[in-house]
C-alpha cells in the first residue's frame, strides 16, 4: 500500500511545481478516470456523472450520483493547491559579478533557510500573444547559494540571518547565458517573443523520497498541501457515493490569505455549487435545506510533535506522526471544528479503520489557520478542520507519514460514500 501511495503522491508533486500545474494535474487524473471537463463559460450538463472545472490555480470536481435530487446534501473536501515559496518578479534577470540571477518575491511564509543550496526548477503559466496560455516547467536550473562558512564565521553560533531581498536571488548560470524568459520558453518549446506575461515560481527539483528505516516516511516539497489534494482526489475516485454529492475543492492562495477569485474567500465554490444545485432543479428553499444537511471537511497539514522540540506543543494534547490524521481545534475559531464536526470525523475514522487524534495549540504559541473557517463563513456549511501531522511545515522539503496519508484518504472515501 505504501508503495502505491508514495508513487501517486510523488508523481502529483513532480507534476505540480505551481498551483496552476496542480490544478491541471488533478484535472488530467480525473479525465483519465472518466470525469468530464466543464468550462465556466459553457452550459453544464445536469445528468448523473462526474465533472471537473479549473479556474486558474484552483480546481473543483464532483460526482452526481444516480439518485441525487434537488435536496441531496453536498459532502465537500476542501484543500489548497499552493505552497509557500518564491514568485518570480517582473524584470527577473540580474547580471552581476559574472552570474545571472533570478529576482523573486517571497510568497507566503516559507522557511527561507530551507531554500538554500537546493536544486531548483521553475514552473510557470505563460500567457501568449495569440491569446492562449501554456504551462511550462523546467528541469533543475537554479540555486540560491548559501554564503560559505569562511565568509560568515559566526553563522553556526549566532544563527543564519537572511535579508529576503538581498540574499534570496537564485543563480541561473553565467552572466552571458539565457535569461528567465528564454529558459521558460525553451522548456515549453515556445518562441519567447510570443510570451506577453508570466506567473512563475521557483520549486524544489528533487523528487519526493521514501525515508525511515521501514520506508514509512515521505520527504517532499509541497506536502503542504498536496497531501490533502492527493487524498481528496483518490477518495473522489474510490468513493461509492449515494446519499451525498461528493465535491473536491482545491483552492489557490491559501498561503497568502485566500482572498482572491480562486481562493477560499472568493466565489469559486459557491459559483459551482449554485450551478450544480440549479441543474438538479432546486429552488431557493431546496438549496438551503440541502445546505443545512451538508458538511465540509477542510484538510490541511498540521504540526506533529517534534522530537527535538517536544515543548512546543500542549503538554497533554500531543499529535504523533504515524498515529492518524489530526482533528484541529481552536477556541478563537482559527479552525472551524466543533464537537459535532469532531464526532463526524471520529465516526468516519472508525468506519474506515483509521486512527484519529486531536490537535490544539499551546496557549503561548499562535495558531495557524486554513480554508475551513473561510468557506464556513462564506457558505454557512457545517465544517471540520483536519489534516495529517507533519514535521518541517513550510520548509522547501517537509516530512510526513505515509500511513497518515492513507488514513486521510480512507476517511475521506468514507465521507464521500456515507448515507447522508
Ligand atoms: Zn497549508
Amino acid at each position: 500500500m505504501h508503495a502505491q501511495t508514495f508513487h501517486e503522491l510523488a508523481s502529483l508533486v513532480a507534476d505540480s511545481p505551481t498551483s496552476y500545474h496542480a490544478a491541471a494535474a488533478v484535472l488530467e487524473r480525473l479525465e483519465a478516470a472518466g470525469f468530464e471537463r466543464l468550462r465556466e463559460e459553457d452550459a453544464w450538463p445536469v445528468r448523473q456523472g462526474a465533472y471537473a472545472v479549473v479556474r486558474d490555480g484552483a480546481v473543483i470536481a464532483w460526482r452526481i450520483p444516480a439518485r441525487a435530487d434537488a435536496r441531496t446534501p453536498f459532502g465537500i473536501a476542501a484543500a489548497h493547491t499552493d505552497s509557500p515559496g518564491f514568485r518570480i518578479k517582473p524584470e527577473p534577470d540580474t547580471a552581476r559579478s559574472g552570474w545571472r540571477s533570478v529576482n523573486a518575491e517571497v510568497y507566503g511564509g516559507p522557511l527561507l533557510n530551507s531554500w538554500l543550496d537546493r536544486d531548483l526548477r521553475i514552473g510557470a503559466r505563460l500567457v501568449l500573444e495569440d491569446g492562449g496560455s501554456a504551462l511550462v516547467r523546467t528541469g533543475p536550473v537554479a540555486r540560491i547559494p548559501q554564503l560559505a562558512v569562511h565568509l560568515d564565521r559566526r553563522v553556526n553560533a549566532e544563527g543564519l540571518k537572511l535579508d529576503p531581498q538581498q540574499h534570496t536571488r537564485a543563480v541561473l548560470g553565467f552572466e552571458d547565458g539565457p535569461g528567465l524568459l528564454e529558459t521558460l520558453a525553451e522548456a515549453g518549446g515556445i518562441d519567447p517573443r510570443g510570451v506577453l506575461a508570466f506567473d512563475a515560481f521557483l520549486a524544489d527539483a528533487q523528487p519526493a523520497a521514501r525515508l525511515g528505516a521501514r520506508g514509512e516516511l515521505v520527504a517532499s516539497g509541497r506536502l503542504d498541501n498536496l497531501v490533502s489534494i492527493h487524498a481528496g482526489l483518490r477518495a473522489l475516485l474510490d468513493a461509492q457515493p449515494e446519499g451525498v454529492i461528493p465535491v473536491l475543492a482545491g483552492f489557490d492562495h491559501e498561503e497568502v490569505g485566500s482572498n482572491t477569485r480562486t481562493g477560499a474567500g472568493g466565489p469559486f465554490l459557491e459559483d459551482v455549487l449554485t450551478r450544480i444545485r440549479a441543474g438538479l432543479g432546486a429552488d431557493a428553499a431546496d438549496e438551503r435545506r440541502a445546505a443545512a444537511r451538508s458538511w465540509t471537511i477542510s484538510s490541511d497539514v498540521g504540526h506533529a510533535v517534534h522530537p527535538n522540540y517536544p515543548e512546543r506543543h500542549d503538554e497533554d494534547v500531543r499529535p504523533i506522526a504515524g498515529r492518524g490524521p489530526i482533528i484541529k481545534i481552536n477556541a478563537d475559531q482559527r479552525y472551524a471544528t466543533d464537537a459535532a464536526g469532531e464526532a463526524l470525523w471520529r465516526r468516519l475514522s472508525a468506519e474506515a479503520g483509521a486512527p484519529a487524534q486531536a490537535f490544539v495549540s499551546k496557549n503561548t504559541m499562535p495558531c495557524g489557520s486554513t480554508v475551513g473557517p473561510i468557506t464556513a463563513t462564506r457558505l454557512g456549511l457545517r465544517t471540520v478542520d483536519v489534516g495529517i501531522p507533519i514535521l518541517s511545515m513550510h520548509s522547501a522539503r517537509e516530512l510526513a507519514s505515509l500511513a497518515d496519508v492513507e488514513s486521510l484518504q480512507h476517511v475521506l472515501t468514507a465521507f464521500y460514500s456515507r448515507a447522508q
